[in-house]
């Protein structure tokens, strides 16, 4: 047994990984919706959230976005509202 990080799904997991479904996804106004990247998950609403962390957390100054994902390009598009919270950092400067 190994323990790895999936290169199909990207998922780190045991090597009897099973990947979770593919689901298109896409950013309406930034993305073509007729060429949607990928993401994995168990259902749509953790697609769109995980597309989003994939994507987006790496943004200075987060901000709420929409994420579009469906099963299958024959599908319509599921809409989700991704609301982003800003995690407060804290340091410490010692006071002399
Ligand atoms: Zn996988």
């Amino acid at each position: 047994m190994s323990y790895d990080r999936c290169k199909h799904c990207g998922k780190w997991g045991w090597d009897t990984h099973v990947c979770p479904p593919m689901w298109y996804a896409a950013r309406p106004d930034h993305d073509s919706e007729d060429d949607p990247e990928t993401t994995f998950a168990d259902d749509a609403e953790s697609a769109a959230l995980k597309y989003a962390e994939d994507n987006f957390s790496n943004w200075e100054y987060p901000s709420d976005l929409e994420i579009w994902v469906k099963r299958s390009m024959e599908d319509p598009w599921e809409k989700f509202a991704i609301e982003v919270e800003s995690v407060p950092e804290f340091h410490a400067g010692r006071i002399k």
